[in-house]
């Protein structure tokens, strides 16, 4: 009996995190999306859509970055098949990551990481544990002190299933050619419950990722003073495009070709702010964000890299009768620019902006005119991807 009770104890205070619940539906992000609208489902990729690698080609790497408005859920398949999810957007996120997971034949999730208990990264979890099979399970040790993450943490009791304290150190897979490394948090303490986040850097052959969560400046200083491997061919850029996040530091060590912004449409708190989007276009960094491009998938060998995306589930400012994505679409190494006028054209509230030939035009009211590209550049705007002004 005694032990009985030592062990329920244990149980008990095995895991918390302290939020301010997932129960509650965030109304700021209501304008974004349409009842019961969800991620776009996905075809499969047509041989011209993604030429460089056949479809089923096992030995693949893909970062799906998740369009789930201002939020974040990122779904990483592994070149064995093995599936990664990390965090999985607001609670009204989850059945749609649910869905978008099962169009592609995942049933297992081999590991399931929640970055830190803020409502757009974890709320959505519960949905996902209880539905498909749930392998290991990584959460910051974050000492709770107001209202546990219900919902997941009783999801995640149902199946019985442990979590895995995350910390810098940990390393979850290290095969040859594959390493998956937590790099954060590696203090106990922190101010900003966001310098929580469970830092990930995926090394697939040449190629990395990296994946901030909404990590900080105090969480980017100490990566940086660890002497941590940083470098990565993408950044998922931390906490939405904030400005307290990205410091020209940080990113001077990661180096990233491409920034990937989890950002809503419109949202509340100015992400990504300009000073954030300035940085990246200094270091010549290219950028997608979710709330431009909808969801990400970026696929590699390893050496080759593939970009494609996957449609949106927000609505867009686009004029009429035009589709800013349509279908899958291979976006990188590809140049659909047929020239200008001289004249570019941005888009006052996704700080894009575009040559004026180019099919994403926004709608008038939104337009900025620019002589130039340093004067876009310089008043915090990055380049369209499809036209590359
Ligand atoms: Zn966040
Ligand atoms: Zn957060």
């Amino acid at each position: 009996m005694k032990r009985y009770l030592l062990l329920s104890v244990l149980v008990i205070t095995v895991f918390f995190l302290f939020i301010t619940g997932c129960g509650i539906k965030d109304h700021q992000f209501q304008g974004e999306r349409e009842a019961g609208e969800a991620i776009a489902p996905l075809a499969e990729s047509s041989p011209e859509g993604l030429s460089v690698f056949k479809p089923t080609d096992p030995a693949q790497l893909k970062v799906h970055f998740l369009d789930v408005g201002q939020a974040d859920a990122i779904l990483i398949q592994l070149p064995d098949q093995q599936t990664m999810l990390i965090d999985a957007g607001n609670n009204d996120d989850g059945s749609a990551v649910v869905s978008y997971l099962q169009q592609r034949g995942i049933n297992k999730i081999n590991y399931l990481v929640g970055t830190h208990p803020h409502e757009d990264h974890i709320c959505g979890l519960d949905e996902v544990i209880n539905t498909l099979e749930i392998g290991q399970v990584y959460l910051p040790k974050v000492i709770h002190n107001t209202k546990t993450f219900e919902d997941v943490f009783l999801a995640l009791r149902s199946k019985g299933l442990k979590v895995n304290p995350a910390h810098a150190g940990v390393t979850l897979l290290k095969q040859d050619n594959l390493k998956v490394n937590l790099l954060s948090p590696a203090g106990t303490e922190y101010k900003e419950i966001n310098d929580w986040s469970v830092v990930i850097r995926v090394q697939y052959g040449d190629k990395a990722f990296l994946l901030t969560g909404d990590a900080e400046i105090q969480a980017e200083e100490e990566m940086l003073a660890a002497g941590l491997e940083l470098q990565a061919n993408i950044l998922k850029v931390g906490h939405h495009g904030s400005r307290s996040s990205t410091t020209s530091a940080f990113l001077a060590a990661v180096a990233p070709e491409y920034a990937v912004i989890s950002v809503g449409r419109d949202n509340d708190y100015g992400h990504p702010h300009a000073e954030t989007l300035a940085r990246l276009a200094q270091m010549g960094v290219q950028v997608y964000r979710t709330d431009v491009e909808g969801t990400l998938v970026f696929t590699t060998d390893g050496q080759k890299m593939s970009i494609e995306r996957q449609g949106s589930k927000l609505k867009t400012d686009q004029a009429e009768g035009q589709s800013p994505v349509a279908g899958n679409e291979k976006v990188a190494g590809e140049s659909t620019g047929s020239g200008s006028n001289g004249v570019l054209i941005g888009n006052k509230r996704s700080k894009i902006f575009h040559q004026s030939t180019c099919s994403s035009l926004p709608v008038e009211k939104n337009r900025v005119y620019y002589a130039t590209r340093e004067e876009a550049l310089s008043d915090g705007l990055a380049p369209c991807i499809n036209c590359k002004p």
